[in-house]
């Protein structure tokens, strides 16, 4: 048994792959970076390549090399082996409780292994209490025990976690590479997947999520269109109705996703983020760059927004790359004011009229 294999993140892989053979593991790690890099199967193949009983027996130049036909790592597979726990959040943080635990069982001695592995998902969504009861377990590790904490920002995470904690960082895969293997992996035709690489900024993931995404593509085409409506119109009226249909549609497609999500079937967390005005923001900011990348340069290569060619082309030709960089730090900032709770309607209004009223 088999988990998928790991796109790019060939640093990281060397580098736990080289501890791992020398026997210098540290206890704990703490992987991160962002979400649909590959973070959690970097993690879980750690716990592999460590639990495999053949361990001793990786070839050379295998980084992270597991049998995958041992009794180990056939139940670290299947996400059934007894001394292997993952810890997710429940609901939006990672309890206190979920932590005492796993302070508690990782003292006891392993069942079927000689180490016992934990894996912490989504690390930065722990409460305060949990992290101080990390913290403990993280000061006085028990022999024999592994933590690989998954995180995308450790600045939200207490900094003597982060200082207790191998610390590696995983990043964006290239693009070029990220195509051929979306071509090949999802049977994409070579255009798409050079469109969905570029769209997903690098991160394999979220290329994965966006290729059966109807409605993160529904979404998107709706704040375009807005935009586009707005941008020069010169009417300030216009502005302000554009504003307050884009936030209404927002909160209509989030409650879909979210009815989705409890109703078991598989949400996508793509249409959830951006069904958000911070997620209309960065759509809107991809838009404004590719119209600045496209007036400055003409070159189509660099473009993002590719199934919308003709229309960045219209857009760029009637303005310059300093009103198009203008905007997207306009938007970029109206973002961060949203992620700080703005009021919603009071960002959007003041966004809209800005492109409306431009010159
Ligand atoms: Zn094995």
């Amino acid at each position: 048994m088999r988990l998928p294999d790991i796109l790019g993140q060939d640093d990281a892989l060397r580098i736990l792959d080289a501890e791992i053979r020398s026997g210098t593991m540290s206890h704990a790690y703490l992987l991160w970076g962002p979400r649909g890099s590959g973070r959690t199967l970097v993690a879980r193949r750690l716990a592999l390549a460590a639990g495999c009983s053949l361990k001793d027996q990786a070839p050379p130049e295998s980084p992270l090399w597991y049998c995958g036909e041992c009794a180990n790592c056939a139940k670290i597979v299947s996400g059934v082996h007894p001394d292997v726990s993952v810890i997710v959040p429940s609901g939006n943080t990672i309890k206190i409780a979920q932590i005492r635990e796993m302070q508690w069982r990782i003292s006891l001695k392993a069942n079927e292994s000689e180490l016992k592995t934990w894996l912490i998902d989504d690390a930065d969504q722990m409460t305060e209490e949990a992290q101080n009861c990390l913290l403990k377990v993280l000061e006085e590790p028990p022999g024999r025990s592994l933590i690989i904490l998954v995180a995308q920002d450790p600045q939200m995470m207490l900094p003597t976690i982060a200082s207790r904690c191998h610390s590696i960082r995983l990043g964006t895969v290239d693009m070029g590479a990220m195509a051929e293997w979306a071509g090949s992996r999802l049977s994409l035709s070579p255009e798409r997947a050079r469109f969905l690489a570029a769209l997903s900024g690098g991160l394999p993931g979220r290329l994965v999520s966006l290729a059966s995404d109807h409605d993160y593509f529904e979404l998107r085409g709706s704040i375009i269109s807005k935009v586009r409506s707005v941008m020069w119109c010169g009417d300030g009226a216009l502005a302000l109705d554009a504003s307050e249909g884009l936030l209404d549609e927002l909160k209509k497609a989030h409650a879909r996703a979210q009815d989705a999500d409890g109703q078991g079937e598989a949400a996508s967390r793509e249409a959830l983020e951006i069904a958000t005005p911070t997620g209309a923001c960065d759509c809107m900011a991809g838009w404004f760059r590719d119209l600045f990348v496209l007036s400055l340069t003409g070159d189509d290569e660099l473009v993002i927004n590719r199934d919308y060619m003709k229309a960045l082309e219209e857009d760029a030709a009637r303005g310059s790359p300093a009103l198009f960089g203008r905007w997207t730090i306009r938007v970029m900032q109206t973002a961060r004011a949203l992620d700080a709770n703005a009021n919603a309607r009071l960002a959007m209004d003041d966004l809209m009229l800005c492109l409306a009223l431009a010159r």
